[in-house]
This record gives structure tokens, sequence and C-alpha cells, in this order.
């Protein structure tokens, strides 16, 4: 089905739950209906464009002036295998998180860690989605793309230069192509990556050590910190975890002994910007119906009816406490799109 919209709502495909418009959506459920699209409209290369999949990552502030294209590329299937792998592909529309239950199901190993992380297939690649000491570069065979020029492509696992919450379509190829397809290499004899302490504690707790126990573990943990989108308004994590250079982090350490950080290198120290935003005394902090998680303080959420504004607004109050009472930057990770 393919589906054209004008001045259509956004409401129900980003997990704050804000409103917003688009100008124009495009939605298609075949790689070829974009193709075809793209050579009929002349325009096409004029207008701003954004690509929007399960819309959990992104806080909408202001309508769309431009058009946004829907990847809803069904199906999975089995390419092929040999004695110790199994190649699937899955469409731009699947269900992340629907693939990661047919792996563990198929007993394949690989996703299991990443259970239960929000949004479609298509963003996989693009943001080497991660959890739990496991990334999606871990089981990415081949990304297939078909590029705003309307030309096909397919880049390998290498080629996807991928890094942490990094890849190739965050950089030379972003806003170039939209993913359509993801081919992923699953282990017929999965090893099992409990290298998290509080994971390989719950799995213990529910008995053997297996793919099913694994996601499941991790499912429950992740509830006890995290908003489910379908329950509560939310984009995850909301601001990157900073970094910091040895004379700041020294200072900071001295101050505050008890700041949960990780040495990069000798000169970089990754801080948890959770631990900041709590310590400033945000936690549970609720303004009309934009707020903090009360579990989780790098958390934004909608309680109910919160416009983008009001949600970007309270980030913003935010990042300035954080700075006064640190003098460090807090940066999103979720992506803002509108007027500022
Ligand atoms: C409660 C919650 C928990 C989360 N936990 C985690 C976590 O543990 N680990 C983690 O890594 N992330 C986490 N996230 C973030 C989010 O789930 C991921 O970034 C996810 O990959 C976004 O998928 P999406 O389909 O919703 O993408 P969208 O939000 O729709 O888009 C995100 C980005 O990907 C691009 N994109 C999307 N689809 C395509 C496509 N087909 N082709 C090209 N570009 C595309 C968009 O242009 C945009 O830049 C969490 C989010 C929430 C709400």
């Amino acid at each position: 089905m393919i589906r054209f919209q004008e001045d259509y709502s956004l409401k129900r495909f980003n997990t704050f739950g804000v409103e917003a418009k688009t100008k124009y959506y495009f939605e298609f459920t075949e790689s070829e209906e974009l193709v075809e699209f793209i050579k009929a409209n002349e325009s096409f290369t004029e207008l701003n464009k954004l690509i929007l999949g399960g819309g959990s990552n992104y806080l909408f502030i202001s309508d769309f002036d431009g058009i946004v294209l829907h990847p809803a590329i069904p199906g999975i299937r089995v390419l092929g295998e040999d004695h110790q792998w199994v190649y699937i592909e899955a469409g731009a529309g699947v269900i992340w998180d629907d693939l990661v239950e047919y792996a563990v199901n198929e007993g394949w190993g690989g996703m299991e860690n990443l259970s239960a992380i929000p949004g479609n297939i298509g963003a996989t690649p693009v943001q080497n989605i991660g959890a739990y000491g496991a990334e999606a570069a871990d089981v990415i065979h081949e990304v297939n793309l078909v590029m705003f020029s309307g030309e096909r492509r397919q880049l390998t696992n290498p080629e996807c230069q991928f890094g942490y919450r990094q890849s190739i379509f965050k950089n030379e190829l972003r806003d170039q192509g939209v993913v359509t397809s993801v081919v992923f290499k699953l282990a017929k004899e999965p090893i099992f990556n409990l290298e998290y302490g509080a994971v390989k504690d719950a799995v213990e707790k529910l008995g053997e050590i297996s793919l099913k126990n694994i996601r499941k573990a991790i499912i429950e943990i992740r509830d006890e910190k995290l908003p489910a989108p379908t329950k509560i308004g939310s984009g995850g994590s909301f601001f990157m975890n900073p970094v910091v250079d040895a004379i700041q982090y020294s200072e900071l350490i001295s101050n505050h002994p008890k700041m949960p950080s990780f040495k990069l290198s000798e000169n970089e120290f990754k801080v948890a910007a959770g631990w900041l935003i709590d310590q400033c005394g945000w936690k549970g902090y609720r303004k009309g119906d934009a707020g903090v998680h009360d579990k989780q303080a790098l958390v934004l959420v909608n309680h109910g009816n919160a416009t983008g504004e009001e949600i970007a607004r309270l980030a913003c109050e935010i990042q300035l406490s954080v700075k006064k009472k640190f003098n460090i930057e807090l940066y999103p990770e979720v992506i803002i799109v509108g007027k500022k």
C-alpha cells in the first residue's frame, strides 16, 4: 500500500507522543515504491527530508516543513545458512524487538542482549543500537539502501564504519538515503554474553543460562529502569554521557568521589549524565505534563499532553543547572526537530 498525505499528524509516530505535523508524508511497503516515487517527483531533491522509523529518537518541537519518509517494509526471511551461521533479512519496517524475539525462539544467538530496545530495523544500523555489552554491529552482515538519487546500494559490515552509536549513515551518508532492509548473521551455537553483572545475576535467578532466559532477564531489568513507550511517552536517554578531560575529571572526582565514570583514555573520562542530572535534584520533577522520570534522571517524559517545546524547555533548564553545578555541557542524544 502506498500512502501519500499532506499536513499529516506525526503524533502516533513518535514515542514522546507529542503533536506535530509534516507538510508531506510518504509511507511505502516495498523499496521499489520509493524508487518510483523519487523518479516521479522532480521536486524531491529540493524538499527537506526526514526518515521516520519508530520515532523513538525524535522530539518534535514544531511542525516539519518537508517530507517525512516512513519505510513500512515488512518481512523476515532466512537467506541461507552454513554450519556456523544463519543469514536473515528483515525489512526496514519490522519492529526490532519482534526480530530479536524471533531469533531467540529459533535458538540463534547474537541479538538477545539487545532485547526490548524500541524502534524499527531501518534505524538499527544508523544508530548502531547497543545495550548490555552488545551492539547491532556484532550481528549486521549487510545493509540495503535506496539513495535519494534513486540508486540502490548495498554496504557490507566494514563499509558501515560502525563505532559507539555511530555509523557511516550518521556521517558520510547522512541524509542521503533510506535503509530498506538489513541482513543479519546469527550464531547457530550461541556464545552467551553475561559480562554485565546485573544480567548474569538475573539470568541465574531464572535457572539455566539460555537465550530465552537472557532475553527475559534483560526485559525485566529494562522494565524496572526505563518507562515503556506504550505506557509513558519518552525518547529513552535524552542526553549523551559527557566526556571530560583529565584535569576536569580529577577536580570533579575529588569534589564528588561517588560520581560514576568510565576511563576512555589517559585524557578522556566519560561521566554518567543521569547522575549529574540527579545531583541537580531533577529526578521525578514535573511541570505540567513534561517531566523527568522518577527512576532514571536521564529520561525526560511526557505524562500526557506535554508539547515538544515544553519538553525541550525542560531539557534546557537541566542543561543550565548541570553547567552551573558541574561546569559540564550536556548534549541531546535525542534528535530535536523544528524551529527553536
Ligand atoms: C524507552 C527507550 C529506550 C531506549 N533504549 C535504547 C538502548 O538501550 N540502546 C540504544 O542504542 N537505543 C535506545 N533507545 C533509542 C532508540 O530505541 C534507538 O535509537 C532506535 O534505533 C531508534 O529506532 P526508530 O525506528 O525509532 O528510529 P527513529 O527515531 O525513527 O530514527 C532515528 C534515526 O535513525 C534514522 N533512520 C530511521 N530509520 C531509517 C531508515 N530506514 N533509513 C535511514 N535512516 C533511518 C532517522 O533518520 C534518525 O536519524 C531507546 C529509546 C527509548 C524510547
